[in-house]
């Protein structure tokens, strides 16, 4: 006979505060007598190496033994995948409860968990608003403003849940925990993740060159959400419109934006709490119909950035098969991106920082260091490898996946589908000039000094660009079959 058990199956999600699924766990573990077990699962992908790169190693070997120990017993198996869970079913009757991604793998996982009887309780945690928001004609948004307009007031409305504590749930003994198949403990992750990650492009495979140096981030859900706060003291939020875009200011001291993309993607924070900050600390519920009274525009432009993040979410939610293609459907396969072994040696000047472009290279170079780069650096070189450089878009997704310590993928399939011009949210193609956008966002040089150095600076006007802007700009137009357009520089 088999007994019962709550499984909470962390996956991004390494908080206490505002957790759906943790606390619906702790009631009906608590409400029908049945032990409460938390797990997660150091899926074998994650340990190989391939696409799982230096930063999330890091951060899954930092953030999960911390999420752990304020549980009585909380297990890390090592195994293919959910499919975990058919093992344990073997002995237990299983009543699963996790928080929901956008990212289409973890679709595939629930429907095969649910073909194979075990009961699986799933609830909304990436996108906060509903992912079937419909326009008035019944179609799904594709434009950003009115997106925002239409689930600005439910974002804002959602109140954050409280704590969870799990302290008087039942558990499995001892004895029982200790011999769950492929359990290892919190601490080893970090053995088992020490492998040099791979980038695949096209028909390539490179080892990526950088071990960043990420001891800069927290990594649990107390030190994120205190950044946060003391963010929003210092008047990051108040400042937020004027300076998020600047380069120049991301040198000072920890940066004016609130880098609260890394709490994010790791579920240390959610955005409801974030809003919830943002609203107490200006006594303000900030809804839309009140907006021509007088609000904050700092904190009006957060939130709407954070709409961003949601937009996103709901796309790839709707949209599977944006990790693979473009939105656009007059660009599916129809961009003559350049030859193959231009392509690698162009890309590899990218990575490296060594493009010629002071802005790029700066921006490549902070990737390198710190695993994170500002937005609007972002945006410049998603530009300049698709746009001047001729390199499919999705090259460029894959080195960021293998980057970035804030990976969200749907955030990161959506800025680089923004930035080769292919996405939602259709503009005129945009192909920035690196140099007027270090111009006008790094006007003192500040940021290309931090990350070239002042002798690299200085010296960046004798390695000229590997590829002139004004002739980049022609290809591009040719290679989007766009000669008749006249793009504005950005
Ligand atoms: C090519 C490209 C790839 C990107 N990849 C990612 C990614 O993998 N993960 C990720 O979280 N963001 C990604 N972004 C969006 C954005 O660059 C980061 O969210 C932002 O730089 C994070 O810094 P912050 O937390 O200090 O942002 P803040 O300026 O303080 O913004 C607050 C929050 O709003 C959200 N946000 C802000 N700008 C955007 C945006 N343009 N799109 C979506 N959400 C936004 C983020 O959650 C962010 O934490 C990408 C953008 C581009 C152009």
């Amino acid at each position: 006979m088999k007994s019962p058990l709550v499984i909470y199956w962390s996956r991004r999600d390494f908080r206490l505060r505002d957790n759906e699924a943790l606390l619906e766990a702790i009631t009906y573990s608590k409400t029908k007598n049945i032990p409460f077990l938390p797990l997660f699962i150091l899926e074998e992908y994650m340990t190989q190496g391939e696409e799982f790169g230096y930063s999330s190693q890091y951060m899954i070997a930092e953030a999960i033994p911390s999420f752990a120990k304020q549980f009585t017993r909380f297990a890390v198996v090592h195994y293919k995948g959910a499919g975990y869970f058919d093992l344990l079913s073997k002995k237990y009757n299983l009543y699963i409860f996790v928080n929901d991604d956008v990212y289409p793998d973890f679709n595939t996982q629930i429907k095969k968990l649910e073909r194979n009887n075990i009961q699986v309780h799933v609830y909304k945690d990436r996108v906060t608003v509903k992912k079937d928001t419909e326009t008035g004609s019944g179609n799904l948004y594709s434009v950003f403003t009115p997106f925002k307009n239409a689930v600005w007031n439910e974002f804002v409305r959602s109140a954050p849940l409280p704590k969870a504590d799990a302290s008087s749930c039942t558990h499995i003994s001892k004895n029982e925990f200790e011999s769950l198949p492929h359990s290892i403990s919190p601490t080893d992750i970090k053995k088992l993740c020490d492998k040099e990650p791979m980038v695949h492009i096209g028909k390539h495979t490179l080892k990526i060159p950088h071990k960043p140096n990420l001891s800069i981030w927290y990594t649990n859900e107390e030190d994120a959400l205190n950044h946060f706060k003391s963010f929003i003291k210092k008047d990051g939020i108040s400042g937020y419109k004027e300076k998020r875009d600047s380069l120049e200011e991301d040198t000072v001291g920890s940066g004016q934006t609130s880098k609260m993309s890394v709490a994010l993607a790791w579920g240390f924070v959610s955005a409801r709490t974030l809003v919830h900050e943002i609203q107490k600390h200006f006594d303000d519920a900030f809804e839309i119909s009140t907006q021509d009274e007088e609000h904050n525009e700092g904190a009006l432009c957060y939130i709407s950035e954070l709409i961003w993040r949601e937009f996103y979410g709901y796309l790839l939610f709707n949209h599977p098969e944006l990790m693979h293609t473009e939105f656009q459907k007059k660009f599916r396969g129809t961009i003559s991106w350049v030859k193959d072994d231009i392509a690698l040696v162009r890309f590899k000047a990218w990575i490296m920082g060594e493009t010629g472009y002071p802005i790029v290279d700066a921006a490549m170079k902070q990737l390198a260091e710190t695993g994170w780069m500002h937005n609007r650096a972002r945006m410049i070189v998603a530009s300049v490898l698709t746009k001047n450089f001729g390199v499919d878009w999705r090259w460029g997704q894959e080195y960021f996946r293998a980057m970035l310590i804030d990976l969200d993928e749907a955030s990161n399939n959506g800025g680089w589908q923004w930035g080769a011009s292919v996405g939602a949210d259709p503009k005129p193609i945009r192909i920035f000039n690196a140099e007027l956008q270090a111009e006008s966002h790094d006007k003192t040089g500040a940021y290309r000094e931090k990350w070239l150095g002042q002798d690299g600076f200085m010296q960046r006007p004798l390695s000229a660009p590997i590829i002139d802007h004004k002739i980049a700009r022609e290809e591009a137009l040719e290679r989007y079959n766009l000669k008749h357009v006249k793009p504005r520089d950005f």
